[in-house]
């Protein structure tokens, strides 16, 4: 495979449990093996700014953080991890692999807290400086799924949510599928993490295939 290709942003989407983590593991270790550069990010956190507001957003507390409020700390996160991480990383020609991106704020705040989602898509491109994936892949899962597989154990104030919620989300991202069609790609979450990773590096290559010619 050829690695003079315009470097790709692939994003990661879907509701907590779905196997976003896997995935991007495994295909940072076959990116690797070909050859081709990439960083990895993970949202939110990511730099030091990130990280700190990071800990805003996920810490449990008595009192309810406001919708609007979680909206503009994940949108905060994101614009300094664009800036400090994202664009330079392009600039170097590197592949971007962001596990959870932009899509999360539109399918969490947007679907999960009802906020309007033109505002958010306008919020969003202000916050990543107009940066967007290449390629989006939304693994997906239902809600009752997603929290058999995720570890309940300590959940943070974001996963502290329920079945509801989690549910409205995901309809938020089959929404997102039908309005982004170009960069969508959706994986059947309930097929094992290597035939996922198979239709994943299909796409990829059929992408840095077209970006040949
Ligand atoms: P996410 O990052 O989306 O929250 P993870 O990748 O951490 O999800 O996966 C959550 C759990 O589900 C892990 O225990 C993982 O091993 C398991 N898992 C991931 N992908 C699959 C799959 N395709 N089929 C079954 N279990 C999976």
């Amino acid at each position: 495979m050829s690695t003079s290709n315009k470097p790709l942003f692939i994003s990661f989407e879907g509701i907590d449990g779905c196997g976003k983590s896997t995935q991007v593991k495994i295909l940072l270790e076959r990116l690797d093996q070909a050859g081709i550069d990439s960083t990895l990010v993970r949202e939110p956190g990511g730099t030091h700014i990130s990280e700190e507001i990071r800990e805003v957003l996920l810490t449990n507390r008595d009192d309810t953080m406001a919708d609007r409020t979680e909206t503009l700390l994940m949108t905060a996160s994101r614009a300094q991890l664009t800036h400090d991480i994202i664009i330079p990383s392009q600039e170097k020609g590197k592949f971007v692999i962001a596990d959870r991106f932009a899509d999360s704020t539109l399918a969490y705040q947007g679907g999960g807290r009802g906020l309007n989602l033109d505002w958010l898509i306008k919020l969003n491109e202000f916050a990543t400086f107009g940066v967007r994936p290449d390629l989006t892949f939304f693994i997906d899962v239902t809600a009752v799924v997603g929290a058999r597989r995720r570890s309940t154990v300590h959940p943070d104030r974001l996963e502290n949510v329920g079945h509801d919620f989690q549910e409205k989300v995901r309809n938020q991202y089959l929404k997102l599928v039908k309005l982004f069609p170009d960069r969508f790609i959706t994986l059947d979450g309930m097929e094992s993490p290597d035939v996922i990773h198979t239709r994943i590096w299909s796409e990829i290559n059929k992408r840095m295939n077209k970006n040949e010619k």
